[in-house]
């Protein structure tokens, strides 16, 4: 028996519309490119959208049509995201920071039809355009005041491309499966790939946020996505803020400590989200200037482990809450959440910090499971532990147009495999314990090991190498390379390194190069990387 209620869908155009009917004038500040600071509020905010989703029906822009950004968390960002999604086009955030060929094999995979620019990346832009043929127009993020000399074909300034456009607009009624945003990711080896969100999963995915025991946000809040919005969508913070009407702070270009913690304090602030290394440069910051915190109350660190040390900094020394997350850009992103229960608070400080280095308990709407090198299920018994797999209504069915990477991705069941090995205790809380996938993550970023071992073994004197995760105190991992010299080479770390950054993106380039006289193969001649790793477990980077 099928229930009685209205079939309506779930859609992102709902969620701007509500916040500007029923927040009208709640705040949105922005660190802008252009250097000042804007202000405006959510009535502001929709009325722009509807204006940019009519230029963007006057461009040609139609449903599914990719379109890109290229650009910082700012008002135009957020305008973008909702004006896209809303007429039934597709979002498509990219990460500026991405080695160039990824960059240009990104758009034209995706087929981006419009590319929209901050200021900062249009000599990027200009220096791509020729390998991006199907682009068929760019739209710089400014107003005509701040157009600048560019080479770039079909180009349009933002500004003036709402300024005449009328502030009303009926949004499509689209079915809830639509794709709305796109976002690659390079966290396993191989090109990016594509993860295609829809409206249904976005929504369901912020409710899920909202549900999080003891994550309180509501219009009090106010809201830092120091996440970019090139990476997954700022983590949901741009949807899940106005659906619950709280402030937004885009914190634009300026991510160093000081420019944080004086927008933090200027702007009232009271959750911020962000990878470790700018929770590190903050923390720097804090402790140089002898600054305090004036609302700051709770930080989300994710992404990557979050260090002890500044979990324990941040409770002890400012009073604020650091929480642990976990997640993917395969689920929207979050995963897990790490949260002391009640029946915990009254637990030492040092038995309270051991559960906030857990990664955390699953949101409402993420299963999760691991299993040993059969696909068995292994117990949640705390000591038990093997590849995490996912599912739920907001973790990815497969990658945008690439089966073979499809194939690979899910077990016989249709769970999603993580590639992070994990255990999960009795209460629920998940631990990673290590990664299968043979990638490295600095500062929140991927850096491809396989990339770089196929660079250094293009060396004409290196035989074979092998590049493995060191810890780094400020990039929580760096890249070592470890490797064999031909016989007879009297060829150096220098050497190594000046061949490398003729190959690689100069951030991709390793902290270290070590010469070894062999390297750890299996018996059946495949490099062990896990035995590599243990070999150089207590191997500190001369960088660190
Ligand atoms: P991405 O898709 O770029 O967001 O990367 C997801 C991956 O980052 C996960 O599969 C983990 O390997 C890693 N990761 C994310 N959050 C954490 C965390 N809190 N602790 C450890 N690793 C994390």
């Amino acid at each position: 028996m099928r229930g009685l209620m209205m079939d309506r869908p779930l859609l992102i155009s709902q969620i701007i519309e509500y916040a500007a009917s029923n927040f009208p004038d709640q705040e949105v500040v922005s660190r802008t490119v252009e250097g000042d600071l804007h202000r405006y509020t959510y009535g502001d905010a929709a009325r722009r959208t509807r204006q940019l989703a009519r230029a963007l029906q006057k461009l040609g822009v139609g449903e599914a049509d990719r379109i890109a950004t290229v650009a910082w968390n700012t008002y135009r960002h957020l305008e973008i995201y909702y004006a896209t999604s809303g007429i039934g086009a597709v979002c498509h955030t990219i990460n500026p920071r991405l080695p160039a060929d990824q960059f240009t094999y990104i758009v034209n995979h995706a087929r981006d039809r419009f590319v929209f620019v901050d200021l900062t990346f249009v000599p990027l832009l200009d220096k791509l355009k020729d390998q991006l043929p199907e682009v068929a127009g760019y739209v710089i993020m400014t107003d005509r005041a701040h157009m600048p000399e560019t080479g770039l074909p079909n180009v349009h300034c933002y500004e003036d491309l709402i300024a005449d456009e009328p502030g009303e607009f009926e949004w499509p009624d689209l079915d809830e499966n639509t794709a709305s945003s796109l976002c690659y990711t390079s966290g396993t080896t191989g090109n990016p790939k594509g993860v295609l969100y829809s409206h249904r999963s976005t929504l369901l995915h912020s409710l899920f946020v909202l549900s999080i025991p003891g994550l309180t946000m509501d219009e009090d809040s106010a809201m830092l996505p120091v996440v970019p919005m090139f990476h997954v969508n700022a983590w949901g913070v741009p949807y899940f803020g106005p659906m619950v009407g709280a402030k937004l702070v885009f914190p634009g270009p300026r991510l160093d400590g000081e420019s944080l913690a004086g927008l933090m304090n200027s702007e009232g602030v009271t959750d911020a989200w962000g990878v470790p290394t700018v929770w590190l440069g903050l923390l720097a910051h804090m402790r140089s200037a002898g600054e305090r915190f004036h609302t700051l109350r709770r930080v989300l660190i994710g992404g990557s482990a979050a260090p002890r040390a500044m979990l324990n900094e941040f409770k002890e020394s400012y009073g604020v809450e650091g929480l642990q997350g976990w997640g993917m850009t395969e689920m929207s992103p979050i995963g897990t959440v790490s949260l002391v229960r009640p029946q915990d608070r009254n637990l030492s400080a040092k038995e309270q910090l051991d559960i906030k280095c857990k990664q955390g308990r699953a949101m409402f709407g993420v299963d999760m499971k691991i299993v040993d090198d059969n696909g068995e299920r292994l117990p949640h018994d705390g000591k038990a532990f093997g590849e995490l797999l996912v599912r739920g209504p907001a973790v990815l069915s497969g990658y945008y147009e690439n089966p073979e990477a499809t194939a690979k991705a899910f077990d016989d069941e249709g769970w999603f495999r993580t590639g992070d090995v994990a255990k999960i205790d009795p209460d629920g809380y998940m631990e990673i314990v290590d990664r299968t996938k043979d990638v490295i993550k600095s500062g929140g970023e991927w850096i491809s090991s396989i990339d770089l071992e196929n660079a250094a073994v293009g060396h004409p004197e290196i035989a074979e190498a092998a590049v493995i995760a060191a810890r780094h105190p400020k990039w929580d991992e760096r890249p070592l390379l470890v490797c064999v010299r031909e016989e007879g080479s009297g060829v150096d770390k220098n050497g190594v390194l000046d061949y490398l950054a003729q190959h690689v993106a100069k951030w991709w380039l390793p902290d270290d190069v070590v010469f070894v006289e062999e390297l750890p193969h299996s018996a059946t001649g495949k490099l062990q990387k896990a035995k590599l790793r243990e070999d150089f477990k207590d191997y500190t980077l001369p960088t660190a």
